[in-house]
């Protein structure tokens, strides 16, 4: 029997501006050839203005989702039929699934850093602290609070973002929330399980930056985890290590939230090597 032949591919993306250097389309295409899916994904370069018509046009063509990301994790809201629990908590979204004829939106960026804790350390009842209080630093925080934490310690430079993300915790979640103003070199706690890296400070190009943080006060009974993951081995990575910290790169998380991602749209478990192989290859030739 001739197989009927079918050109129709299913459809993902990525909505963004500027989307130009974001690898996740490299890393989902090669899990979809790798589990010999029939589906595609878009990298985008869409505008705030054009965040509307973007979301319609999905909608129209029956995308199975999307990914967000800057600027429109937050605005992109209001073009949802609803969100998910821990992105409702955030107010952000950088994964919208479609669930029957609706678009609902999910946050997959702490549920990626999760994920690539998981086996390493159980966030439950830790100590937590986490440098930085952007998007990143509040998926982060919320998520980790979400599976137990005891307690989170939010080290920024600006008080006022700092505070938001402690009162969102501590108003949200029944983790201890707690603001230390970062102005001067940080000194990690002994009691500290968990000590993560959520600012910019060491992404590509500026790789020689490093935290303001007292190298000596790390200990090797500490998990140290960066969400940079371009060089993926950043200053405090190498430090921690050579402190005998375990350490978490932050290509894990960039993988396990395109894990989630392809989960929510395909139902497939993604095969995490193929796509953290995908970005060594891409960072390499950088
Ligand atoms: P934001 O711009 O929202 O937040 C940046 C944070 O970094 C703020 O807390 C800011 O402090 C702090 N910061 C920046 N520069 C300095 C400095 N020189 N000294 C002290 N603090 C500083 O960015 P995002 O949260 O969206 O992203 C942060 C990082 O996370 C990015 O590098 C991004 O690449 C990475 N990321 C990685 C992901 C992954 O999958 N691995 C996913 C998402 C993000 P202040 O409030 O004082 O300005």
């Amino acid at each position: 029997m001739p197989k009927e032949l079918n050109f129709l591919s299913q459809l993902t993306g990525s909505f963004s501006q500027s989307a130009a250097g974001n690898p996740t389309v490299a890393m989902i295409e090669a899990a979809y050839h790798h589990h010999g899916l029939d589906w595609r994904y878009i990298n985008c370069e869409v505008s705030p203005e054009k965040l509307g018509d973007a979301v319609r046009g999905a909608r129209a063509m029956g995308w199975a989702g999307f990914n967000c990301s800057l600027p429109h994790k937050v605005t992109v809201i209001e073009h949802l039929d609803g969100v998910g629990e821990s992105a409702a908590i955030m107010r952000a979204v950088n994964c919208a699934v479609r669930r029957g004829n609706q678009y609902i939106g999910e946050n997959t960026d702490g549920k990626g850093f999760l994920m690539s804790l998981e086996g390493i350390v159980d966030p439950r009842g830790k100590r937590i602290v986490l440098f930085g209080a952007g998007g990143a630093a509040r998926a982060i925080g919320v998520e980790l609070a979400l599976a137990g934490a005891f307690s989170i310690s939010v080290v920024n430079r600006t008080a006022g973002r700092g505070m938001e993300l402690v009162r969102l915790i501590n108003d949200k979640t029944s983790a201890k929330a707690e603001l230390i103003s970062w102005q001067n070199k940080y000194k990690v706690q002994p009691d500290a399980g968990i000590v993560i890296n959520a600012t910019s400070i060491g992404l590509y190009p500026h790789v020689h930056d490093r935290l303001d943080l007292d190298i000596e006060s790390l200990k090797p009974s500490m998990v140290v985890a960066d969400v940079i993951p371009n060089p993926p081995r950043t200053h405090l990575i190498k430090d921690a290590e050579a402190r005998g910290c375990t350490i978490v790169d932050g290509l894990g998380m960039l993988v396990n939230q395109g894990v989630i991602g392809i989960k929510y749209w395909t139902g497939v478990d993604a095969d995490a090597t193929v796509m953290r192989r995908k970005l060594e290859e891409i960072y390499r030739e950088q």
